[in-house]
């Protein structure tokens, strides 16, 4: 807690900090120190976590970095977070993000964007960069985010940390704002691949609020043990030599690939032919779904309300008006066109065919490979600014949206510094769907 309130100023991770939760989780860790009994606390007893505003825990605000939701507080806390709470975990408090999980930078959250702690004038990534900083800076050991393009594994490439994505339904979306409902999946953050396994180990499995979430036969911490020997994994040449992959980044993602060789996994070039749709999928997607998603956000349920109107009408308009940030509005307008009747088999029903596509890709590709590697994104953190042309923020994602339209688990882990910039580098590895297991085997290789 000292720690953050002198680093946290500069960084700007924290939205708020949940210091009582947190002592009175502490004292009956160290209550059951003294009496004995630790061993029958959680498996993560003591260990600090922080949760990306999106998520609810009762008592808490739970802003989504919107003026929308600026005094709303939890009436109930979301599964992921009660999960990390029953294991042990002493919660720090509620983490920065982009406004409704909008956007690469964080710069799109409504109170200011968080710093990256390897570089006060790069951006920590997004749309969970509170959550990233808030680790990378050691001011929690681990935190929680959401990936519905990217927004996990593309800050912890920017700032240097462990973010999973694990497969759609192996972690409860109860009780977490939902974006686009069909590609919302929360992960941890950790410093190390074998942290990131013990929380997922807390994290995952069925949960009845979420019947699109199931149980999963996978043990993460024994999976970090796995020879790296034998695994095949697949490189996407396509990806290797896209247009915009720097070559600081290029260079090291090769070196992590030849790793791997030198420690007994073969190599193998995979194609994923409809890779190169889809931004344009996922930005036809997610906007529909955000736009049915934030309809809730009508200032009579939810959100700021500007009262003094006669008319229902009048109030609604001005209360999204005001609530709203221009990302989101952005966003709410192009669901709105896409799902209307004249165009909807013309862009939204297109899409879906191109979803199926991108998912058959993945699916062939994983008859030659167990695990598939790549960049995570196409540079190092951007400076403040850099990615401020919404066309430009959305091409960042080129690497990680096509795992989303799928559905599959991914991470990153981080794999050097680059040798231009000195800042830190991704590589993101890609499994089958379920089988999360196989990329943890290769992510502890490559630490
Ligand atoms: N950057 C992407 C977007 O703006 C992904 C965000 C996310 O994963 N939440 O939609």
């Amino acid at each position: 807690l000292a720690h953050i309130k002198q680093a946290d100023p500069q960084l700007h991770a924290f939205l708020e900090l949940t210091e009582d939760a947190a002592r009175a989780a502490a004292v009956r860790v160290d209550g059951a120190i003294a009496n004995g009994t630790f061993g029958r606390l959680g498996p993560l007893a003591g260990v600090p976590i922080a949760f990306k505003d999106n998520m609810n825990l009762k008592g808490t605000r739970t802003t989504c970095a919107s003026h929308m939701l600026e005094t709303y507080v939890s009436p109930y806390t979301a599964t992921c977070v009660q999960r990390m709470l029953d294991a042990g975990c002493l919660p720090l408090g509620k983490l920065n993000m982009d406004e409704f999980a909008f956007g690469s930078t964080t710069e799109n959250s409504a109170f200011g964007p968080t710093r990256n702690p390897w570089d006060p004038d790069r951006v920590p990534g997004g749309s969970s960069g509170g959550s990233a900083a808030a680790v990378a800076s050691g001011m929690t050991a681990l935190a929680l985010g959401s990936d519905t393009g990217g927004s996990i594994r593309q800050p912890a490439g920017f700032c240097g940390v462990v973010g999973v994505k694990p497969t759609y339904g192996m972690v409860s979306r109860y009780g977490v704002v939902a974006f686009g409902s069909s590609l919302d999946q929360v992960g941890p953050f950790a410093r190390s691949v074998k942290d990131a396994a013990f929380a997922l180990d807390a994290l995952c499995g069925r949960d009845p609020m979420d019947c699109t979430s199931q149980d999963v036969e996978i043990d993460f911490v024994a999976a970090t043990e796995r020879p790296v020997e034998g695994a095949r994994v697949g490189i996407v040449p396509s990806f290797m030599e896209a247009e915009g992959l720097s070559s600081e980044v290029k260079a090291r993602v090769a070196e992590a690939a030849a790793k791997l060789e030198a420690a007994g996994a073969t190599l193998v070039e995979v194609d994923l032919p409809h890779a190169d749709a889809a931004i344009s999928a996922y930005y036809v997607l997610a906007p529909c779904e955000a736009f049915s998603n934030l309809a809730r956000f009508d200032s009579v349920r939810y959100g700021c309300c500007d009262a003094g109107h006669t008319d229902l009408g009048g109030q609604y308009e001005a209360s999204r008006a005001k609530g709203f940030g221009a990302e989101a509005k952005r966003r709410i307008l192009l669901g709105s066109y896409l799902l209307s009747s004249g165009v909807y088999d013309e862009y939204y029903v297109r899409a879906q065919k191109v979803r199926t596509l991108i998912t058959q890709d993945f699916r062939r590709a994983y008859r030659q490979c167990d695990v598939i590697l790549s960049p995570v994104a196409p540079t190092v953190a951007p400076k403040f600014g850099e990615l401020a042309e919404p066309a430009q923020m959305y091409l960042s994602d080129v690497f990680t949206i096509a795992l989303n339209i799928a559905g599959n688990g991914g991470m990153t882990v981080p794999c050097g510094l680059g040798r231009d910039s000195g800042m830190p580098v991704g590589v993101q590895l890609m499994a089958p769907q379920f089988q999360d297991g196989n990329m943890f085997a290769v992510a502890s290789e490559l630490e």
